[in-house]
């Protein structure tokens, strides 16, 4: 039973729930600059989820039909328990693999290390043994140290939304 993941359009007040959700796998379009009435078009034309503190915004979706979660509080945690509440989401995980881009949401790709040579730091190159990079961007990635920590919040959202 597989189902396609949820994706969200996020306002520009919400960009560290962005990232959060894009190394969760989840597919978020946001710009630092984006307007209401675009964020609106988008939602509907590719049917993702509005995730907004506005709640203007969400009146507007209400009427248009469109899905959105009003976000409140400050802390990623809570804000995605409560996305949660209103859309049930996957388990979650943290698979590079399925990340997308932190910096663009584009989609991350295993790559050969020859090809990241002068991109990225050497000791990281001898350090490391995988590396992806976005399909858009090209920013390279690795699982440092922070990403222990990262699955870290992912179990911890595992144990509270069960
Ligand atoms: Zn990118």
């Amino acid at each position: 039973m597989s189902t396609q993941k949820s994706s969200f359009v996020v306002d520009a007040m919400l960009g560290n729930l962005a990232k959060k959700l894009r190394i969760l796998g989840y597919d978020s379009k946001y710009s630092s600059s984006i307007e209401d009435d675009k964020i609106i078009l988008i939602a509907k034309n590719e049917k993702r989820i509005i995730l907004t503190k506005d709640e203007q915004l969400t009146k507007i979706a209400e009427k248009q039909n469109v899905s959105f979660v009003l976000i409140r509080g400050n802390d990623e945690f809570e804000q995605i328990v409560q996305i949660n509440e209103k859309f049930k989401l996957d388990k979650f995980e943290v698979v590079t693999d399925n990340s997308r881009c932190i910096a663009c949401n584009g989609k991350l790709e295993v790559v050969e290390k020859f090809r990241i040579i002068g991109k990225i730091p050497e000791g990281v190159i001898e350090r490391e043994k995988k590396f992806w990079m976005c399909d858009s961007c090209k920013k390279v990635y690795w699982e440092g140290t922070h990403f222990e920590k990262l699955q870290e919040f992912a179990t911890k959202l595992n144990d509270r939304i069960k």
